[in-house]
């Protein structure tokens, strides 16, 4: 059951801090298997791993070779699919998606993986990332007579599958990927093949892995792990995998070897600590990012605090190169919900204590350096930096393991317009008064620059950071992720 009350503008603004702290992970997750015998209960297992990339949809399609069965919901994989719905999913192949909107509304119809019956045989598609040209593609699809079932930027690349000339559906697939730009990484399922690959940027990850014989796709490897599937190796940015009758062909029909540009935001923040993108493990990648800091920014102390979660291997790295001991005073609630009921009477702080709450017997009185990896609005630091007064600290120094986020991103990363990013608007010095912090020290973009090229040793996008997007877009514009299309009708909330 849901609930909708009355807000105070207070529980209003902590209420939409949820949302997008805990439901704006946004981005998306994708999966795939084929030939397995359990594929569907698997799919579901690897969104299940998947789930912190997307929290607002879900969908898992399987093949038995001739017909797809699709299940798609609004909310969490495990409260939307249960033993009777996956048991309806038969067939030996599955393709998965977990979401949340950056491109299109927050509707089932936008749900992943989308389907279709083309002339090919039938086919669906699980996509993550942002294709940058999709309002073009679809508004010249639409003036040739396409009808759109979804708001979603995805769609498109069915579209033009379902209308390319080529004679095979891998043909037909690279025909519609040659066409677009920007962000994607794919799981798709036609009727005997399941066919994986990266834009030539390669700004979102996409594991292989074999289960029992079977090819797995996924997003992260801690899916692979979950299922017990050993990891292969990545899919390549550009490449193409069609996979059929357990056989795996590599195509190259992108630009090979262009500059790469993985989105270090997936190490910063997405992606989870136990999952390796490009070679690379997340975690350590976070406890060095803290290392670095706390060369950058060192600051005499008696303890490092994380934000939890987001800022907890930041902190281990910059209390272990610092020596300054590592405390998580500050508790968080993992079991905060979208809504919560908060009295008519309001609470001081309510909307930060629902998610965090300060352990006063070891806050009084001390001088704190509190981590986190990044700010967006400013919203949960000006709230937790309060609790921690309250709670007696003497002096609360801020270290963010980033450089300023200032602006938006194209590819996949749910991040407000940038005129609503504090860092965009403000100078440092500026941002340290607001949060009324003691000092603030962001990581430089230099020292980000440097550790992604000693230790990721891949191209990274930092775009958010830097104003530099390797793919163009006019960064004046709106972000089409908030203004695509609209929808005008209800839709109901299951399927
Ligand atoms: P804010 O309170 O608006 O400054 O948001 C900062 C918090 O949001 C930090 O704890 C981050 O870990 C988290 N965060 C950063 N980027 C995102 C994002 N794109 N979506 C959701 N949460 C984010």
């Amino acid at each position: 059951m849901k609930f909708s009350l009355p807000l105070t503008p207070d529980s209003e603004q902590a209420l939409f801090k949820e949302h997008q702290a805990d439901h704006f992970h946004d981005e998306c997750g994708v999966f795939g298997i084929h030939g397995h015998d359990e594929a569907a209960h698997i799919t579901y297992l690897g969104l299940y791993a998947l789930q912190h990339r997307g929290q607002e949809s879900c969908g898992i399609v399987a093949s038995n070779g001739r017909e797809h069965t699709a299940h798609r919901a609004m909310g969490l994989v495990a409260d939307t699919f249960g033993e009777k719905a996956l048991s309806r999913l038969k067939g030996r192949h599955a393709v998965g998606h977990v979401r949340y909107s950056t491109a299109g509304e927050s509707l089932l119809r936008n749900a992943q993986p989308i389907c279709a019956n083309t002339d090919g045989g039938p086919v669906s598609i699980a996509h993550n990332g942002n294709i940058v040209n999709a309002v073009a593609i679809r508004r010249e699809l639409e003036g040739r007579g396409a009808i759109f079932g979804s708001t979603a930027d995805s769609e498109v690349m069915l579209h033009l599958l379902a209308r390319s000339r080529e004679a095979t559906m891998e043909e037909r697939f690279i025909d519609a990927i040659s066409r677009v730009k920007g962000a994607f990484s794919v799981a798709l399922l036609t009727d005997d093949a399941m066919i994986g690959a990266r834009d030539p940027s390669g700004f979102r990850p996409l594991s292989l892995g074999r289960l029992d014989g079977a090819w797995v796709l996924a997003s992260e490897t801690c899916a692979l792990d979950l299922i017990g599937a050993t990891f292969e190796r990545d899919v390549e940015p550009g490449e193409v995998v069609v996979i059929r009758r357990g056989r795996l062909r590599s195509l190259w029909p992108l630009a090979r070897n262009a500059p790469q540009h993985f989105c270090v935001f997936e190490y910063m923040y997405f992606a989870r600590p136990d999952s390796n993108l490009s070679g690379n493990n997340v975690y350590a990648y976070r406890k060095e990012l803290g290392r670095i800091l706390a060369r950058e920014h060192a600051v005499p102390v008696d303890m490092v605090v994380p934000v939890l979660d987001s800022g907890n291997a930041a902190a281990l790295g910059y209390a272990e190169e610092s020596g300054i001991p590592y405390d998580t005073a500050l508790i968080r609630n993992h079991y905060v919900r979208r809504t919560f009921i908060e009295p008519a009477q309001s609470i001081r702080n309510f909307g930060v204590k629902v998610k965090h709450n300060a352990i006063r017997s070891f806050l009084d009185g001390k001088r704190i350096v509190l981590i986190d990896d990044s700010i967006v609005r400013g919203t949960t630091l000006i709230k937790i930096v309060a609790m921690l007064r309250a709670a007696g600290v003497r002096e609360v120094h801020i270290r963010i393991s980033g450089p300023p986020s200032v602006g938006s991103c194209y590819y996949g990363v749910d991040t407000p317009n940038r005129e609503e990013l504090i860092a965009y608007r403000h100078s440092v010095d500026e941002i340290r008064e607001m949060l009324g912090a003691d000092s603030l020290g962001y990581l430089s973009l230099e020292g980000l620059r440097r550790s992604a090229a000693q230790e990721l040793k891949v191209g990274i996008c930092d775009g958010c950071f830097s104003g530099d997007y390797p793919v163009p877009v006019n960064v004046d514009e709106e972000l089409p992720q908030l203004s695509l299309f609209r929808a005008v009708e209800d839709e109901p909330t299951s399927e």
